[in-house]
């Protein structure tokens, strides 16, 4: 009887656990698969992006994890592809090798003064919040203004975690640590800046009435004018989005203690600070509404107002970049503007031929849109090639390349470990009648681990 055709998915994110949950239903004949990942835990973005304080969408971790239910599925954290494997190495002990990545990096917008402190990118905020073990300390001491440059739904999560009250998170999976920084900041405005205007931001409707709830009757909008908007012409999201910003700014009070303030039709241009972010200027950006100015009166924010050419100075402790996140590559693996070449998920060279035996799935194949449930079909349409081909794709030597890492002192971290983990996590959040505070540092996760 022929072995078993043994694949490996390398990155246990959404489209990974989605791919190998594909690649079970959509064939009869056994199949090994080994899910890879550089962490001791799995589920991507989901555990270490998704909002803490959207515990609902955190849920489908539990159905992603079914997966590890099947008898010939294995979990095997600590493995770094381009790290402590190769490409080279891992090609040689699978039939075939799906790259489930996803996007670890971030845009930079290149401006003038980007690299104070003070100055970081929301992906990093985003990290340290959610307690990866690879995040930076974000020192919130003290800061009461920060702006929050994009208009995309991270750009909304992060707006939301700071105009939140830290009571209202200590109900989360935050790690402590988290939390008593997050009640150190004293955030009085958050500006949320975006290039063009609100009919073309990318938050969706939801996640944008969420922060405007959060914000209260603290809402003011800048920099377009709402009413001059073309409604009609909008697609329906569009349309939900500028009459959720229109109602919020309609109750605008002049008293409120945390604010919001949306900055439609400005671009960064320059962060002002001598050895510390102190404040940014926006310039009007092309297009209808740039330049025009519909701020709160000077009451509320006097150094604010918009001088008559639409330039703004916005005086901040904080800048959180937020206008995209960004493939790595992989070490031998062909690479392009953040992803991976592929024509439906079978990964191409630069030139476009193909690489038989490598595929991609996720954000590292199509970019870094999309929410969970898009990784769905992206990873039935790997799966189904990575089937189709196993038929003609030449057999790997039998040795079981787990084994073939342990031979050279490579121990991954098993399902049992990553359960241990979960399981120390949950008591540590019972504790304060939680129903889990994150593990967060890197040696209290490898001392989670067993390396019997
Ligand atoms: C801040 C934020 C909030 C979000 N909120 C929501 C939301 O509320 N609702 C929603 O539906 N979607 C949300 N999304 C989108 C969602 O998280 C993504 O669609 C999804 O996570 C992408 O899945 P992925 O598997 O491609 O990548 P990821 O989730 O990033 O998974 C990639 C995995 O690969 C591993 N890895 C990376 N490099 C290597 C390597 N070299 N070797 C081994 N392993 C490696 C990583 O550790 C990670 O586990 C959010 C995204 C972000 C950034």
């Amino acid at each position: 009887m022929d072995e078993p055709r043994r694949v490996a998915i390398v990155g246990a994110g959404p489209a990974g656990l989605f791919t190998a949950a594909a690649l079970l239903t959509g064939t009869d004949d056994d199949l090994c698969v080994d899910i890879f990942d550089r962490l001791p835990t799995p589920f991507g973005l989901l555990r270490y992006g998704v909002a803490p304080d959207h515990a609902g969408i955190k849920a489908v971790a539990t159905t992603l994890a079914r997966v590890f239910d099947a008898p010939r599925v294995r979990f095997l954290g600590l493995v770094d592809l381009g790290g402590n494997v190769t490409v080279p190495e891992l090609r040689g002990g699978y039939d075939a090798v799906v790259y489930a990545i996803g996007a670890e990096d971030d845009r930079h917008l290149g401006i003038p003064g980007e690299d104070l402190p003070g100055s970081r990118s929301a992906r990093q905020f985003v990290a340290w919040y959610s307690g990866h073990p690879d995040a930076t300390p974000q020192p919130l001491a003290d800061v009461r203004r920060a702006v929050v440059v994009g208009v995309g739904n991270v750009a909304v999560d992060v707006a939301r975690i700071l105009l939140k009250d830290p009571a209202e998170l200590s109900a989360t999976d935050m790690p402590d640590a988290v939390l008593a920084e997050l009640r150190t900041a004293r955030i009085e405005d958050v500006w949320l800046v975006g290039r063009r205007g609100p009919e073309h931001a990318s938050f969706t409707t939801p996640e944008l009435r969420e922060l405007l709830h959060t914000a209260g009757d603290g809402v003011s909008v800048t920099g377009c004018d709402l009413g001059a908007i073309d409604t009609d012409a909008l697609d329906r999201r569009a349309r939900a989005n500028v009459a959720a910003i229109a109602d919020a700014a309609d109750i605008r009070s002049l008293t409120a203690s945390r604010r919001l303030h949306l900055v439609f039709w400005h671009r960064p241009v320059e962060i002002l600070g001598d050895r510390h972010v102190e404040a940014v200027r926006l310039e009007p950006a092309d297009g209808p509404g740039a330049g025009a100015a519909d701020g709160p009166p000077d009451a509320v924010i006097p150094e604010t107002r918009p001088p008559a050419s639409g330039e703004l100075t916005v005086p901040a402790d904080l800048v959180l970049r937020s206008i995209g996140y960004r493939g790595v590559p992989l070490p031998g693996v062909p690479f392009d503007d953040g992803r991976i070449p592929n024509l439906e998920g079978r990964v191409l060279e630069l030139d476009g031929s193909a690489r038989p035996g490598e595929y991609a799935v996720g954000w590292i194949k199509r970019g870094p849109v999309g929410l969970i449930g898009s990784n769905r079909k992206d990873a039935a349409e790997t799966a189904g090639h990575v089937l189709e081909d196993l038929a003609t794709l030449p057999r790997r030597p039998l040795s079981d390349f787990v084994a073939t890492l342990a031979g050279r002192g490579v121990r991954p971290s098993t399902l049992e470990d990553w359960r241990r983990i979960d399981a120390a996590e949950i008591a540590r959040g019972s504790i304060r009648g939680r129903e889990r505070t994150k593990v967060e540092a890197w040696h209290d996760l490898l001392a989670l681990v067993s390396r019997a």
